[in-house]
């Protein structure tokens, strides 16, 4: 069967989505195929669809244009914040304080670069997502759901509700129980669960028995973040989870009577899930001409939300090198840095959950270490280091450059004229920013097909060039004039000429 597409996305969740958008934006066929007919969901709708965004998913957005598309819901009334502090996530149910952090200590970040946390709602981002894509060119076709998938020397076909597709390349944003990542037979690797997690609305009497916030007991943790709204840890070892049966009613007031220790009884039963903190990392995310990205590659406890930034760093990763890939203009090797820089960066958040699922078990040594870390967090280095980790501040690409900038997010500098930049970013392409009007630089750009940015700004971090990849991140960053040398390593590395 000859390939209609040149990429099929199987899952129109957020990760297939944004991917699908990066990818046309680059000029490739897209076709993406979605198990449910309707997008709708009362679990991606607030209170339950909320979900916080970190620092690289913010810039991700921004310089795609779509921040301000994204309709922000006003910060639901969180009670488990800390009178007169101003929350800035939490570890392990700990609060941090965004007062209490010293952002001098990340000196690759503009000094009033502010705090980079937002709030977005899962439907509306799946709303503009999608919007963009149809609008880009991708097809998008629901009710679709891939079972089968067969390889080819050049190529991929997909079986999907009842039909077949056939492409140049697949990729599997499929969720956590990704069928491509089944069909491929790549290993999932991981630890198995400690608790099942529950996502709960329900007509609760006297809510007022229950204590605000997130609370640890020696049952388990309970969180009401408003009345009728909860979730629940009950460390079972995900037994019920695994068990694959549905929560009733009553069911959920055994177990939140259980884990609060209060007589609470629940009237009605609306909205009742389940999850757990298994976490797995799929062992390859490309296997030849498959990928895997978003919660198909990895999943993990939803503590500190960091799995939907995960995915969408993924797609940001993948865009770029896919479809450069496709067009001919990809250096060696570069596909296969998707793998080598977004495996370590799922591997640390996989490991940050882990940490907080040790400390919040109902348990002796739990409870211990639990205690330190709230001490720990109580001083200015503890909640700058949680702050680094959940706003995703500290994430940081291995490029084998020397320069702090390197690897990382390019700095939201306050150019003089913003405009080229800017374009730049919303088409989706690299470019060299020159701070020093090196003519020298200009010639090998041009000679990579790169755009020269010559700019300036008030405050460049004591940089005069960086190398930017099309996914924001500072391929190479130098302070000096004469080093064309390393620029045009970098540049091969990336572009090809
Ligand atoms: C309670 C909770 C709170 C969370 N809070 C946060 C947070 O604050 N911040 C954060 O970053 N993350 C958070 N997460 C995690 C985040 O929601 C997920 O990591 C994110 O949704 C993953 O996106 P995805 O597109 O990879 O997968 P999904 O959102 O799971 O989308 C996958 C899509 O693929 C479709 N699909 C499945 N199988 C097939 C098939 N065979 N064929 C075709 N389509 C298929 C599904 O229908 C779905 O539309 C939270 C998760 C939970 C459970």
């Amino acid at each position: 069967m000859h390939p209609s597409y040149d990429v099929i996305i199987a899952g129109a969740g957020p990760v297939g989505l944004f991917l699908a958008c990066e990818l046309a934006l680059a000029g490739c066929a897209v076709l993406v195929l979605e198990r449910e007919p309707d997008p709708d969901s009362p679990l991606k709708r607030l209170p339950f669809g909320l979900r916080g965004l970190n620092a690289p998913t913010i810039a991700a957005f921004e310089r795609r244009g779509l921040l301000d598309e994204l309709a922000m819901p006003a910060p639901l009334a969180h009670t488990a914040g800390v009178p007169g502090s101003r929350p800035g996530g939490h570890v392990a149910g700990i609060q941090f304080s965004i007062d209490d952090v010293d952002t001098t200590q990340w000196p690759w970040r503009l000094p009033d670069a502010g705090a980079p946390t937002r709030m977005a709602e899962m439907a509306a981002l799946e709303r503009v997502l999608a919007r963009r894509a149809q609008a880009l060119g991708v097809t998008i076709r629901r009710g679709a759901a891939v079972d089968a998938v067969r390889r080819h020397a050049d190529g991929v076909t997909v079986t999907a509700g009842g039909a077949t597709f056939a492409a140049a390349w697949l990729a599997g944003c499929d969720g956590g129980r990704s069928a491509v990542r089944k069909a491929l037979g790549v290993s999932f690797a991981g630890t198995e669960p400690a608790f099942t997690g529950y996502t709960v609305s329900a007509d609760i009497a006297h809510p007022e028995l229950l204590r605000p916030g997130r609370n640890l007991t020696p049952a388990g943790m309970y969180l009401q973040s408003q009345p009728g709204y909860l979730v629940l840890q009950d460390f079972d070892g995900g037994a019920f989870h695994d068990s694959g049966e549905r929560p009733t009613r009553a069911h959920v007031e055994a177990l939140l009577r259980r884990i609060s220790g209060t007589g609470v009884a629940i009237e009605a039963l609306h909205v009742a899930t389940t999850w757990t903190d298994r976490a797995r990392q799929a062992v390859a995310y490309r296997s030849g001409r498959v990928l895997l990205a978003g919660d198909a590659a990895h999943i993990h406890a939803p503590l500190g939300g960091q799995g939907l930034n995960l995915g969408i760093g993924d797609a940001m990763n993948l865009g770029w090198k896919l479809a450069a890939t496709i067009r001919g203009k990809a250096p060696d090797g570069l596909l296969d840095s998707y793998h080598a820089e977004r495996h370590p960066a799922g591997a640390r958040v996989l490991d940050w959950s882990r940490a907080q699922v040790a400390a919040m078990a109902p348990e002796p040594g739990a409870r211990a270490l639990h205690a330190v870390l709230r001490d720990l967090l109580a001083t200015r280095d503890g909640a700058t280091y949680a702050a680094g980790r959940v706003w995703g501040v500290l994430q940081r690409y291995d490029l084998g450059q020397p320069h702090p900038l390197a690897g990382r997010g390019m700095p939201a500098f306050a150019f003089d004229d913003r405009s080229a930049v800017d374009a730049l970013m919303r088409a989706g392409r690299g470019f060299l920013l020159d701070f020093s009007d090196a003519s020298s630089r200009a010639t090998l750009a041009g000679e990579y097909g790169i755009a020269y940015v010559p700019a300036s700004a008030p405050e460049r971090l004591g940089t005069s060039c960086l190398l930017v990849r099309p996914d924001g991140i500072v391929a190479w960053a130098s302070e000096g004039r004469d080093d064309c040398g390393g620029l045009r390593d970098a540049m091969a590395r990336w572009f090809a000429a």
